[in-house]
């Protein structure tokens, strides 16, 4: 596809005073997995017709570069079961630093599984990425075996070796879950400080119908963390991503625990980030259903197309999400995680 020069090069603000610097893409609504909490055990997937093409994703993410993005995070469903996201990582890695086209890349990163970790993290690397997100809720078998439904956790934390192996740097996403993982985010919070890993924790978030009701699950983080201050020298760190965390560092290391509570906390003053799905739309909310079609917009006007529909997703984006967990609620958007790219 052949595109006329971009003219809109104006940043990217929202109508609440914030710059959007963040773009992250979910490049699949599938996954190998079936994590309870997510999705469930009968998902059905996009048909691979309504998806954007690689070549689309690259336009829309380099179009994003141009305005001012500069960091893209890929995720899904399972951004490495997509068959050509090896491809699509190689060419959003050639953005890093100037592109050429008027922007500048500072960070490619991607939130995985981790299952097919090990295949990829060399490539990953040769490509520019530094940093992953592993996403595991338990190390033991059993376990992660019962909230994924069926993975496997020793191939998870293969991967995970792997990646560090390769030279990525690790953060472990750990949904918090009543009942299920209260016991283990102890000793994970340790492991990953032994190992050289950050830590992020989160609260289990209303999106998407489930076979079960969230709210037996939701753990709110402000326990968890008075817990983990007894067991652990937890001091308060600067270190700010421009996303939904809070940070602290861990025992004098350099290991960092993040804390993601959009139920107790609400984050969303600094909120720079907008969403692309796999059927390319914009989210500017993971917690509403305002849209933009990305997909119509390029197809149908190029980059003035893409411009135009961009700049009407920034005039809508909200100031807030309004997620609320209780009894008999139902999730606060119906589309899942996995659709929006978590
Ligand atoms: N497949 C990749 C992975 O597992 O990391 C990327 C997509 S997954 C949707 C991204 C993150 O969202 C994972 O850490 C997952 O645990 C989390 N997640 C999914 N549904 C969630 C929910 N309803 N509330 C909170 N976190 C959720």
């Amino acid at each position: 596809m052949t595109l006329a020069p971009a003219l809109n090069q104006k940043p990217l603000r929202d109508t609440h005073g914030r710059t959007i610097k963040y773009l992250r893409i979910s490049v699949t609504d599938r996954c190998d997995l079936r994590c309870r909490y997510c999705m469930s055990e009968k998902m059905t997937f996009l048909p691979r017709s309504k998806l954007l093409s690689l070549e689309e994703i690259a336009i829309i993410a380099e179009r994003f570069i141009a305005r001012g993005v500069t960091k893209i995070r890929l995720s899904g469903g399972e951004p490495l079961v997509r068959r050509d996201v090896a491809e699509l990582v190689q060419r959003l890695g050639h953005n890093i630093g100037a592109n050429g086209q008027g922007g500048s890349l500072e960070e490619l990163t991607m939130t995985t599984n981790g299952t097919r970790l090990a295949q990829h993290a060399e490539a990953m690397v040769d490509a520019g990425i530094r940093r992953v997100n592993v996403s595991m809720d338990s190390r033991d078998p059993e376990r992660f075996r019962y909230i994924t439904r069926y993975g496997d956790v020793s191939q998870v934390i293969g991967g995970i070796y792997a990646a560090r192996d390769a030279g990525l740097a690790i953060k472990i996403n750990m949904v918090a879950l009543k009942g299920f993982n209260e016991d283990e985010i102890a000793p994970m919070l340790a492991w990953c400080r032994d190992e050289g890993f950050d830590l992020s924790l989160i609260e289990t978030m209303p999106l998407g119908a489930i076979d079960e009701d969230r709210t037996d699950r939701f753990l709110p983080l402000t326990k968890v963390f008075e817990d983990l201050g007894q067991q652990f020298t937890l001091a308060r760190d600067a270190h700010k991503t421009g996303g939904p965390a809070r940070y602290w560092n861990v025992d004098g290391t350099r290991t960092r625990l993040g804390l993601i509570s959009p139920l107790t906390a609400n984050f969303c003053d600094g909120c720079n980030r907008v969403r692309l799905t796999t059927e390319g739309k914009l989210y500017m909310c993971l917690g509403h259903d305002d849209q933009v079609d990305l997909k119509a917009a390029l197809r149908e006007g190029g980059t003035a197309g893409l411009d135009e529909a961009i700049d009407a997703g920034l005039f809508a984006k909200p100031k807030a999400h309004d997620f609320r967990i209780g009894q008999g609620e139902g999730p606060a958007v119906a589309r899942h995680m996995s659709v929006t790219g978590g």
